[in-house]
């Protein structure tokens, strides 16, 4: 497809990654790549390679040329130049090729071959922000052995101090036990027995617990700055018909009065019914991470579809990059492609005017984020 007038626009915009986590700071042999990839946690059968699929061809599409491997090269061909570049300058040239100008960084999934969001900006030539994730700082708090009588209150103040100078809350709720129970907050003496079985299981311990899984959801909401959602897709920790957006609908009803803005995250396969929420629920958005990504070239209809009924100043890209620099560059390069080429076909068509492309690719790349964290 030759490259129309919004691709020229789109390449220099620096976008906004409104939700990723960091990328890993040691070298990967092929076997580890190929598990980053994707969102697959079991080794593939025999004959089968994770990276030969839609995401892998989007790696070696936009990732190759930054490492000097002409694009179509066998993979194997794209890992052993990566092993020759060293991780350092792979992480490096692949994180300034993406153009980001900030990065909102999920602080949750903390690891210790994860660079810290410090680092991983200033790879990246971008603003830093912090995402605050509300199952980790309950397990934190577990970990310093608070009573069942003052988790409440201790929770309150841990997140209160966490979300200090954060750009958002983030629940994934979705990985642990879905959105199909009752929402609503529960009580305080729910809240302590909840407490009461859950710090007594074993350590470390998994936040899990329905009830306290309600109360730390309210508590995000009390912050008062927007509340990411992990919906859809993810690995199969997750059960994946329980992580449909429009289970939430109780819970969007119930916060849409507390004005905070609840961006729901990733959404594929149910990125229509997310759709359909940002139209009905004044403070819903909707995050293309992840599933950009994932779908490679399938982006092009994919991105379609989150633009059918969404409002537009609703829209916001991400990366979900994790681990392997590579997801933040596909992730931008594919969404860059995808949606010139959706600006480009309405241009074309006499749905907008040239100049109304311009305020949508500046608006879905970077302005509603801006906005909605208010960077
Ligand atoms: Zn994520």
């Amino acid at each position: 497809m030759p490259a129309g007038p919004s691709a020229d626009l789109i390449a220099g915009l620096r976008l906004v990654d409104g939700h990723c986590h960091s990328i890993l700071a040691a070298p990967l042999d092929a076997n580890g790549f190929e598990m980053h990839a994707t969102e697959a946690t079991v080794p593939a059968p025999p004959g089968v390679s994770y990276l030969d699929g839609a995401a892998g061809l989007a790696i070696r599409r936009w990732c190759a040329p930054v490492l000097e491997v002409p694009p179509g090269r066998p993979i194997a061909e794209y890992l052993s130049r990566r092993q020759e570049l060293g991780v350092e300058e792979v992480n490096r040239r692949l994180l300034q090729a993406a153009g980001l100008s900030h990065l909102l960084v999920d602080t949750g999934l903390a690891g210790p071959h994860l660079l810290p969001p410090a680092q991983l900006g200033a790879l990246a030539g971008a603003e830093v922000g912090e995402v605050v994730r509300l199952e980790a700082v309950a397990e934190k708090l577990a970990a310093e052995d608070v009573s069942a009588a003052g988790f409440a209150s201790a929770y309150r103040d841990s997140v209160a101090r966490a979300a200090e100078g954060a750009m958002a809350v983030k629940s994934i709720l979705a990985y642990r036990g879905g959105f199909d129970f009752e929402l609503g907050p529960p009580d305080l003496a729910e809240v302590r027995t909840a407490a009461g079985h859950w710090l007594a299981i074993d350590r470390p311990v998994r936040m899990d617990d329905p009830v306290l899984l309600r109360f730390l959801l309210w508590c995000g909401v009390e912050q008062g700055l927007p509340i990411q959602i992990h919906t859809g897709l993810g690995d199969r920790e997750l059960m994946l018909c329980r992580a449909d957006p429009s289970l939430l609908q109780p819970f969007l009803a119930a916060t849409e009065p507390v004005g905070v803005p609840v961006v729901l995250l990733h959404c594929y396969p149910y990125h229509r019914q997310a759709g359909w929420l940002a139209q009905v629920y004044s403070h819903v958005h909707v995050d293309f991470g992840l599933t950009v990504t994932q779908v490679g070239a399938r982006a092009d209809a994919v991105l379609e579809e989150f633009f059918e009924l969404a409002p537009f100043g609703k829209l916001m890209f991400s990366t979900d990059g994790y681990a392997l620099p590579e997801l933040y560059l596909a992730g931008a390069a594919q969404f860059r492609h995808s949606l010139a080429a959706l600006l480009d076909g309405w241009v074309a068509d006499g749905v907008v005017a040239a100049d109304e492309a311009r305020r949508l690719a500046l608006a879905v790349g970077s302005e509603n984020a801006r906005r909605v964290y208010r960077l």
